[in-house]
């Protein structure tokens, strides 16, 4: 039998055993597999639901001024979180696609931005209020004449980042990233969009989730351009596809960097979806090598190795002995942290971006060895660079997905994702730890931000579950 949304007031949800309802946890979250989309209301013009977001100076300085409270501003009093009830968004154009949105994620620069924990380095490149959401599954429900690749009632995840064509700028005005296929740099991301006859151009932003114009997942519908939208596979559940862009993120750092014919071990430091998407990637992009998985608590440490890690390790003295087994020997200065020589990582990916992290990742790397940072390092105190140049180390940064080279073919990442989740989810399926209707919005906020407690790897909203 097809499990059911939940459809009773928060207050019960958890608490009953209707029959057909998914089992639900202790969180009130939801448990189920794939959604049931001939259960869904018509929606006949009505105000839609979603979950806005406003950036503001005064939220700024408070949180400033509040420093590590930052539980307030996630799902508190503070929060500039609001459910709004929108018009519908407006097509911009014959090459757009309107889309209901089934699941979308929340991701560690959600929880970063919502808390003003973010460096304010990447304000210039959104547009605020906006309704948040870039991890996006949906299905189709409107196309405009010049798309052709989906049609309606497909199945379809977003890449949420904003090519110069979306922005409505005619070939020959694109930005050198956007012409070379790496839209994630788009160096007109904080320029608003050419005015059309009858509309004006869209907002600055980079990446829907962030946009004043176009409504990110965590609400009832939202628009993309045709370039954003990937058709999915059947073979793959919604809580795997889900998944495309987190994955996309991993799999575009260890394609970058070219972590995949490395020689050497890697070591990936983190324990969000990133570091997990990071070691999926090694693994099904074919790194053959040992790869060793800095976790923290024993269910990611189940995952990490179901995922591909060899050796799993807590921060502190088992990720120093995974160092030392390389082959590494420890030296204590006079004063400071331990360092070491000999052996090391070949490749570090630091998930994290924290000082701690950084500064492990400049210690742990082999000489000439490459530092991945795909975390949101952002201002960071007291970061000793000296193994940066005493061991000739690179450190590599990426963003986003974009037109790979791959295999002999240029794909874009989330279409490398998708081969690969069609050919065995696997594991993958266990990375959706949480699943909240959009009303519940704040206990989802709660668990993906008390992860300790919660032991969520990833959360998602449900936008169509009420
Ligand atoms: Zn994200
Ligand atoms: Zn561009």
């Amino acid at each position: 039998m097809a499990p059911q949304i939940d459809r009773r007031e928060p207050a019960e949800v958890g608490a009953g055993s209707d029959e057909g309802c998914p089992p639900t946890g202790d969180d009130g979250s939801l448990h189920f597999g794939t959604l049931p989309h001939s259960t869904r209301p018509r929606r006949n013009g009505r105000p839609l639901k979603a979950v806005e977001f406003n950036v503001t100076i005064p939220g700024y300085v408070l949180a400033r001024s509040l420093g590590r409270i930052s539980d307030a501003f996630i799902y508190g009093r503070a929060s500039q979180l609001r459910l709004a009830e929108r018009t519908p968004p407006s097509m911009p154009g014959a090459d757009w696609v309107r889309i209901e949105v089934d699941l979308c994620g929340i991701c560690g620069s959600d929880l970063g931005n919502i808390s003003y924990r973010s460096s304010p380095a990447m304000e210039p490149f959104g547009s605020f209020p906006a309704v948040l959401g870039h991890e996006i599954l949906g299905r189709v429900v409107e196309a405009g004449p010049g798309v052709t690749h989906v049609e309606v009632g497909d199945r379809v995840v977003v890449d949420p980042m904003l090519h110069c064509e979306a922005r409505g700028w005619g070939a020959g005005a694109w930005c050198r990233s956007c012409a070379a296929g790496r839209h994630a740099t788009c160096e007109k991301a904080a320029e608003q969009g050419p005015a059309g006859s009858d509309r004006e151009g869209l907002a600055p932003g980079s990446t829907i989730g962030y946009h004043r114009d176009l409504p990110g997942g965590w609400g009832e519908q939202m628009i993309a351009h045709r370039r954003q939208v990937f058709p999915v596979p059947d073979a793959i559940p919604d809580r795997v596809a889900v998944l495309a862009e987190p994955l996309s993120i991993g799999v575009h750092g260890v394609l970058g960097s070219r972590a995949f014919q490395a020689r050497g071990p890697v070591l990936v430091i983190g324990s969000g979806a990133i570091a997990f998407a990071t070691v999926w990637a090694l693994r099904t992009l074919g790194y053959g090598g040992r790869v060793v998985a800095q976790v923290k608590r024993p269910h990611e440490v189940a995952l990490a190795e179901s995922l591909g890690a060899n050796e799993t390790v807590a921060p502190g003295d088992e990720a120093r002995q995974a160092l030392i087994d390389t082959g590494a020997s420890a030296y204590m200065p006079v004063v400071g942290d331990e360092v070491y020589a000999g052996g090391g990582f070949e490749v570090v990916f630091d998930c994290v971006g924290s000082r701690a992290s950084v500064s492990q990742a400049l210690r742990y790397a082999s000489p000439r060895g490459r530092v991945v940072v795909l975390g949101c390092a952002g201002q960071l105190r007291k970061l000793d660079l000296t193994f940066l140049w005493a061991r000739e180390l690179r450190i590599e940064g990426f963003v986003g997905y974009g037109t790979e080279r791959w295999n002999g073919r240029a794909q874009h990442t989330f279409e490398i994702v998708l081969e690969r989740m069609a050919a065995g989810p696997g594991a993958l399926a266990d990375l959706v730890t949480h699943i909240f209707p959009l009303k519940q919005y704040r206990d989802a906020l709660r668990a993906a931000y008390d992860h300790r407690r919660s032991e969520a790897i990833k959360v998602a909203l449900a936008p169509g579950s009420g």
